[in-house]
């Protein structure tokens, strides 16, 4: 594991300005309500996914294919217009490894990371690093699990109660979280990030990343001969977290984090010289005058797919109903025939309210298929409107009783009906579903 030296600059105080941003965001958002109901959780004992005030269930997994390959398009076209952005500036990888670092610097000062640290200092850091992977493994699991419940459980000493499974997965990320930090950091970006993998195929000569100007560079200083500007002081390689050689060229383990450019502006800027390491495109490495072309095919192809998923992902979000409906012939009740020629169906309905606000629904029959209309009946009585408070779930029987059935009917072996809930407020706001209607095979003798 490496421990890179501090490096201030321009850049770092912007990455800072975003950490300030993100890590309360990654540590507040599972404390937000909406309506009483989280912000954002997964919860997956419920099989729910609360997000800005609606419900998602499994049924819907769609939005999350959507979302997925958004997020995929987004990386893709952030990518090829300004390099690994995310990883430099967002990613919980780097965010933390800074903020650990940052606790081994309060704690060990410049003696940080080096072996003749105090041993007392160096327990301290692991102890206080083991605290905040705590933390941080607790504000993890609070995306999944209620965190005003898990707070409450262990004021009340219940957090071991049988059944409990939050505190042993908060171990486990505790020890995971530590181990990465404390073991891994860098190795994890270079070996087992998957996108540090693909990341070089999605830049070209255009991306605007963190580069090294080797024409201005080289040949750099060897001994005391000095031909081009870098001066060989190895600045950028012992500020860098990863610990690559950025003149070597674009490397899997360059994270674009820009510490090296805040390391050799101040030694460029003795000379009068601006950086040999900034944010450019290598095209303005060869042509200082080129300037950076944003729209390309490559670019240009990114945004029109992301517009695309984005525009679905819109479209099917207004157009979204939130309310599941199965409904299933029931088993244990067959078809049967009732007197005047009559046959009645039973059916399982199971609804569920995906949303923070009570429905009114209204059950309808449509059939086009028999010489006389059907009739419905929920629950066994002739009312047809059902009360769906937020957030839950009805089980429910239908009974679909047919008119007097004509020869007709009787021949034609198969019928279908179709069982509507509409809002009757807003007829825009229905599910429906088509079911068989099955007569009796006691019944098909009189053809
Ligand atoms: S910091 Fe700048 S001058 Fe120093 S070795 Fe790196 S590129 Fe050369
Ligand atoms: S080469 Fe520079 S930008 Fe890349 S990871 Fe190292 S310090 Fe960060």
């Amino acid at each position: 594991m490496i421990i890179s030296r501090e490096q201030k600059g321009k850049i770092r105080s912007l990455r800072n300005l975003a950490y300030a941003v993100l890590i309360p965001l990654y540590f507040g958002l599972p404390w937000l309500r909406w309506n009483g109901h989280p912000f954002i959780r997964l919860d997956i004992p419920e099989r729910k996914f609360y997000l800005l005030g609606n419900i998602f269930i499994p049924m819907e997994g769609y939005f999350l294919w959507l979302f997925l390959i958004g997020a995929g398009l987004s990386l893709f076209f952030f990518t090829s217009l300004v390099g690994r952005v995310w990883c430099g500036w967002a990613c919980p990888q780097t965010v933390f490894t800074d903020t650990f670092d940052w606790i081994g610097r309060k704690i060990a000062g410049k003696k940080y990371g080096k072996k003749d640290a105090p041993l007392y200092k160096k327990v301290l850091i692991h102890v206080s690093w083991i605290g905040f992977a705590l933390l941080g493994s607790l504000a993890w699991i609070a995306y999944f699990a209620d965190p005003y419940i898990m707070i409450s459980e262990i004021q009340s000493g219940t957090v071991f109660a049988k059944g409990n499974l939050w505190p042993y997965f908060t171990a486990f990320f505790t020890f995971t979280f530590y181990g990465d930090m404390a073991f891994v950091r860098e190795q994890f970006c270079k070996y087992a990030c998957p996108y540090a993998r693909f990341q070089t195929v999605l830049m070209d000569d255009q991306s605007y990343n963190v580069t090294y100007d080797y024409v201005r560079g080289e040949p750099r200083r060897k001994g005391k001969e000095k031909i081009g500007d870098c001066i060989a002081c190895n600045m950028c390689v012992v500020v860098c977290p990863t610990g690559i050689d950025i003149r070597d060229g674009v490397q899997i383990g360059c994270i674009a984090c820009g510490k090296c450019v805040d390391a050799c502006t101040p030694i460029m800027a003795r000379e009068d010289k601006e950086s040999l390491i900034r944010y450019m495109a290598q095209d303005q490495v060869e042509n200082r005058e080129a300037k950076v072309k944003w729209v390309r095919p490559r670019t240009a192809l990114y945004a029109i797919l992301l517009l695309g998923v984005l525009t679905s992902a819109t479209y099917l979000l207004y157009n979204r109903v939130p309310l599941y409906v199965s409904i299933l012939p029931d088993r244990n009740i067959q078809p049967m025939v009732i007197p005047e020629n009559k046959v009645r169906n039973f059916y399982n309905v199971k609804l569920q309210n995906i949303s923070l606000e009570d429905q009114n629904l209204q059950v309808q029959l449509v059939s086009k298929d028999f010489s006389e209309e059907p009739i419905l009946r929920v629950g066994g009585d002739e009312t047809q409107t059902i009360q769906l408070p937020q957030n839950s779930m009805l089980d429910l029987r239908i009974i679909v009783e047919s008119g007097n059935l004509s020869k007709e009917d009787i021949a034609n072996r198969s019928h279908f009906i179709m069982i509507r809930f509409v809002d009757p407020k807003n007829p825009k706001f229905y599910k429906e579903k088509q079911v068989p209607f099955t007569l009796p095979a006691d019944l098909m003798g009189m053809r």
